[in-house]
């Protein structure tokens, strides 16, 4: 058993981060009493979202990224039996809508230089299943802890075989490749504001799309379906899945710190990796030509399981809070028995990989604690 020394601070993974006017655009909700799934906040958002990003895109605030994922594989068409092709190694949330749907997940692993969707398995899982069942109906591919997946690669497999690619960038928001916003090279592209994501509603989401009718449909479908009439006309099932406009409050302010945050998390990765440059069986996520991350989480890879679980422990003991990098989804109990075409590389990486604190918020003297508990363990 780990005795955690509770007198010591915690320090934790990834802490909300305020900006400061967030509170400002929270009275004014309040003030003009617009207490609603929609309101002038829920508008300027939006427009900020759209203008960070670029690329003429259409944004639609949501109540979570889980629910732009639901929304955007119904929008591209998703229905019961249908296969949806997924990178495994991500959180079950870019995976679960797909049950939502009654459509059927079929895993992809990971490659070793972005940690995301590896293009040869993706192409060797869409020959496979065209040859057994079917083209597959969507390919969900992740951007995680904020590196940009193959972009280039993905998106030529993609169009090769007209499967179009929704792009889970709920930890990429403020990363680019080639100079462009991740969120905008899918069909259709997914933030989340969740309380741990770089900039955060307390709970949020959005869609974005450069084709304006998924965006539409989007808010239409997130608002209960209506119908334009007078009553309550409906000839789709619909969701509550829009954006509160108080909590949209929050999301205006924190747009205005986003590149901060995003500097800040980079600087984060950047102190880990020098202070523990001498540590030569620790390894760090590196950039590509033209790639750019948000570094929204930090993460080490370490030689061994046991490593790992060693520094984990260690940091744990010091009241410090790191995780295990994701466990891939097709080795989840409740997902283990879908197919799935995979090398080994995200289960390696799920054995030997630590994320450290990562917060904006952390201290110099934060990050100083994290690394000399891990040196320690290393000497
Ligand atoms: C956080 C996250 C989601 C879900 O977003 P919520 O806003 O928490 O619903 C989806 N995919 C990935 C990769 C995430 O990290």
């Amino acid at each position: 058993m780990i005795k955690v020394i509770e007198t010591k601070e915690k320090i934790w993974l990834s802490s909300p981060h305020m900006g400061g006017s967030e509170q400002d655009y929270v009275k004014e909700a309040f003030d003009t009493n617009w207490i609603a799934p929609l309101g002038p906040n829920v508008n300027a958002f939006e427009s900020s979202i759209r203008e960070k990003l670029g690329n003429n895109v259409h944004v639609a605030a949501l109540s979570s990224g889980t629910a732009a994922i639901h929304l955007g594989l119904e929008l591209l068409g998703v229905k019961p039996g249908d296969e949806v092709l997924c990178q495994s190694f991500t959180f079950s949330a870019s995976a679960n809508p797909i049950m939502y749907l009654g459509a059927t997940p079929v895993f992809v692993d990971s490659e070793v230089d972005t940690w995301n969707m590896s293009p040869t398995l993706l192409r060797q899982a869409i020959e496979n299943r065209i040859s057994e069942k079917g083209v597959p109906k969507a390919i969900i591919a992740v951007h995680l802890y904020g590196m940009p997946y193959k972009v280039e690669e993905i998106q030529q497999i993609a169009q090769e075989y007209n499967i179009p690619v929704l792009e889970d960038s709920a930890e990429a928001l403020g990363s680019t490749f080639n100079n462009i916003q991740c969120g905008t090279f899918g069909d259709i592209g997914v933030l989340s504001f969740n309380g741990n994501k770089i900039i955060t509603t307390s709970g949020g989401g959005a869609l974005v799309s450069k084709n304006k009718l998924f965006a539409e449909k989007a808010i239409f479908l997130a608002t209960q379906a209506r119908d334009e009439a007078p009553h309550y006309q409906h000839s789709n099932v619909g969701y509550n899945y829009r954006m509160s406009n108080v909590l949209a409050g929050i999301g205006r302010g924190q747009m205005e710190v986003l590149q901060d945050r995003v500097d800040s998390r980079r600087a984060n990765f950047e102190f880990y990796q020098k202070a523990l440059s001498s540590f030569q069986e620790l390894e760090f996520l590196q950039e590509g030509n033209g790639y750019y991350s948000n570094r929204w989480l930090s993460c080490i890879l370490t030689p061994s399981f046991e490593m790992r679980e060693k520094i984990r422990l260690a940091l744990l003991e010091e009241n410090i809070e790191s995780r295990p990098l994701w466990k891939p989804l097709h080795l989840q109990p409740i997902f283990d028995n879908y197919k799935k075409f995979v090398d080994g590389t995200s289960e390696s990486l799920f054995d030997r990989g630590l994320c450290l604190p990562s917060g904006s918020n952390l201290s110099l003297d934060d990050l100083k604690r994290v690394t000399d508990c891990i040196k320690k363990v290393m000497l």
